[in-house]
């Protein structure tokens, strides 16, 4: 009897934190915790608590960011990631500016009005250059331009700023500065965070994020990466489950971080109220219905795959991923996805809070 009544006890404990959860924006280090660690039958009233403040918070549309991998080349060794420099297996590729462009106008011609343009690290896209692109994509198509380039220096991010660059995606991975260590040889923490501070008061809309199921990560971890999204301000949180690539140190290791993820991102949404979080590909890729789950949990972005089909296969950060097929393809997929959800897409620039050019 006393078993039940503690059980009992447990349960309701799990449902005033997230009815708590829901009405404000104060879950202790320890409520994260407890969330991220609670019995499987709690989830699906986690969820719901997570897509009702999205739905209150950001509303039921769904804003699209097309984006164009542009190349593959890293000068990093991410001990989890495909185009480390250290995977001799993978055939390189840089788009050359008028492909970029070319790609560019395919998104405008979508009426999707806004542009991700993400890369490894690679120097060879000198700040001039990507300036160049930034100006061409703005004056030819209009386009908000987001940046998801790695870490470089302020004087760079000065530059993508003037060029006309709004919004940067740079996920901090972790909060443990060991696993970090391990996971990005070379690579401070610090300098991450440096980068993302650097980022927000220059004005850029920035975004950040985890990885969820890596190596050694644990409830305590993820609690402060979340609590870092929160105290960084972040206006996009990208979150999504670790894939193991073949061809990596991490070969092997398996995918099962998928609920996980779904429960990080619905706390996500939960403690930070009113960003911006895409459904991820990697969602999608790890789980049929992985992108549907996470917009029914909080999520209210979706960032549709653009890059040519000849170097699509070859942006091989993880492998099988989600999106293949041309635009008109993904987009008739996207739109029968979306209604059977009663969401729908939107056309709007999806700034966070203010909405400047919608
Ligand atoms: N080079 C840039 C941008 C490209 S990588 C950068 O590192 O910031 C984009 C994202 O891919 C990374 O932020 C990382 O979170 C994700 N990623 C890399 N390898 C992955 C894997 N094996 N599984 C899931 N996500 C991965
Ligand atoms: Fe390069 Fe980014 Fe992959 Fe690290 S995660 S190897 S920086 S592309």
């Amino acid at each position: 009897m006393e078993n039940v009544m503690s059980l009992f006890k447990f349960s309701t404990h799990i449902d005033d934190l997230i009815a708590q959860a829901k009405t404000e924006n104060a879950l202790s280090r320890k409520d994260i915790i407890e969330l991220l660690k609670m019995p499987g039958e709690h989830s699906l009233d986690l969820f719901a608590a997570a897509d009702a403040v999205r739905k209150e918070q950001v509303g039921d549309e769904i804003f699209l960011r097309g984006i164009i991998e542009f190349s593959n080349y890293c000068e990093r060794n991410c001990l989890y990631c495909g185009l480390r420099r250290g995977n001799r297996k993978l055939s390189r590729y840089r788009m050359t500016e008028d492909e970029i462009i070319a790609a560019a106008r395919q998104i405008k011609d979508l009426h999707i009005p806004t542009i991700v343009l993400q890369s490894g690290e690679d120097s060879f896209y000198s700040a001039e250059i990507i300036c160049k692109i930034i100006e061409r994509i703005r004056v030819e198509t209009g386009l908000i331009i987001t940046l998801s380039i790695g870490e470089r220096s302020l004087a760079d991010y000065q530059s993508f700023q003037k060029a006309g660059a709004h919004r940067y995606l740079l996920k901090h991975e972790t909060t443990s500065v060991d696993i970090y260590k391990y996971l990005r040889p070379g690579c401070k923490f610090e300098n991450r965070i440096q980068c993302l501070n650097t980022l927000k008061i220059l004005g850029f809309e920035t975004g950040t994020g985890t990885m969820v199921g890596l190596p050694g990560q644990t409830p305590e971890i993820l609690a402060d990466d979340l609590l870092l999204m929160k105290e960084l301000d972040a206006d996009m949180l990208g979150i999504g489950p670790f894939i193991a690539h073949p061809d990596t140190p991490l070969a092997g290791l398996e995918n099962d971080a998928f609920e996980l993820t779904l429960r990080v991102l619905a706390l996500a949404r939960l403690i930070t109220r009113n960003t911006n979080i895409p459904a991820t590909t990697a969602m999608g890729t790890i789980h049929p219905l992985g992108r549907i789950q996470a917009l029914r949990a909080g999520a209210n972005v979706v960032m549709p795959d653009f890059t040519p089909e000849i170097y699509k296969n070859r942006y091989d950060i993880y492998p099988g991923r989600a999106d293949a097929g041309g635009a008109a393809e993904i987009m008739a997929n996207l739109q029968k996805d979306y209604a059977s959800i009663g969401r729908s897409i939107s056309y709007s620039t999806g700034y966070r809070k203010i909405k400047l050019h919608s």
